[in-house]
């Protein structure tokens, strides 16, 4: 039977892209009775019902799946913070790091409105942090066209996600990527008070150069729920590596003895910046978890 990749939902049809073109698909009544439906980005074997039609019977396993927005099998997210307007705002960029590692997606971070910036030491600070952890970092402003060559590269032969806070520049840097997308730029509107692309329908688009990307952005909410506070460290690849030579298992790295995460950072092979971080994040899972409790 035919297989193919949803790129597209509308009102309760999927399109299903396949070597042919896309087919319209409708989804078989026992997927609503399971509660599974199948998301853009899966990968689906269907029934052809005519020349452009047909019905999606199976879904294959997803290799990761987002909530926000909702779309399977996405491999990496490049994750965009401004240097400036809004200024750089590194607790919120761990906070998204967690959630990429957690989800399992591969991150690209790229810092906005270079040309914003007069000095160049800034941008070297944060690549510092963020190389050594095992994140790609680039730079990039679409005034002068910096650093938008390395992000094409980096969405080559995988399907991403753009994230990051609103007014970094999300819409202005797929549009200079796609400029046929023509995505609306500005700030979000004060009325409705939510990003402009929650009422969008997710779609994913093919690159010119190969490659694709999700055209709406992911992760506006962000929270910690569900996560163990044992859990959080395993999000922090830097925390990850050195956490094996702690002397506990389960070790939170804050008083116990012989933590081998404590002594990095005291010798600084671990950011200390990160590693406060590290702590805000687990304070707010062990006090959320009270709080539940009570
Ligand atoms: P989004 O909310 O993340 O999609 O951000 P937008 O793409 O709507 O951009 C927000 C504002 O930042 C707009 O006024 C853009 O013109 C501006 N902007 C985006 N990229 C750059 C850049 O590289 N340099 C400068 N100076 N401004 C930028
Ligand atoms: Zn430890």
């Amino acid at each position: 039977m035919p297989e193919g990749q949803i790129v597209r939902a509308v009102g309760g049809f999927f399109d299903v892209r396949t070597p042919e073109g896309d087919i319209r698909c409708r989804a078989r009544g026992i997927f609503k009775k399971k509660n599974l439906s199948p998301l853009v980005g899966d990968y689906v074997i269907f029934e052809r019902t005519g020349p452009e039609e047909g019905v999606v019977t199976e879904v294959r396993p997803r290799r990761t799946e987002l909530v926000r927005p909702p779309i399977a099998n996405v491999e990496q997210a490049v994750v965009l913070f401004s240097l400036r307007e809004p200024p750089f705002q590194p607790v919120l960029l761990d906070r998204i790091l967690v959630h990429c590692e957690r989800v399992g997606l591969r991150v690209c971070i790229c810092l906005t409105k270079l040309d914003l910036v007069p000095d160049r030491s800034e941008v070297e600070q944060i690549a510092k942090i963020y190389t050594p952890a095992g994140y790609r970092v680039a730079a990039t402003s679409i005034r002068t066209g910096e650093g938008v060559e390395q992000v094409k590269e980096w969405l080559k032969d995988t399907l991403s996600v753009f994230a990051g806070p609103s007014g970094v520049g999300k819409s202005s840097l797929l549009n200079e990527i796609l400029p046929g997308l023509r995505l609306r730029t500005g700030q979000v509107s004060a009325k409705l008070g939510r990003g402009r692309h929650t009422t969008r329908h997710v779609e994913i688009i093919d690159l010119p150069d190969g490659g694709r990307v999700a055209d709406s952005p992911g992760f506006s909410r962000l929270d910690f729920t569900g996560l163990e506070e044992t859990e959080l460290g395993d999000y922090f690849p830097e925390i990850r590596e050195h956490a094996v030579h702690c002397a506990f298992r389960g070790c939170l790295h804050r008083d116990e003895p012989n933590c081998a995460v404590r002594e990095a950072v005291d010798k600084r092979e671990i950011d200390p910046g990160r590693y406060r971080n590290y702590l805000q994040f687990l304070q707010e899972i062990i006090e959320n978890r009270r709080f539940k409790k009570w």
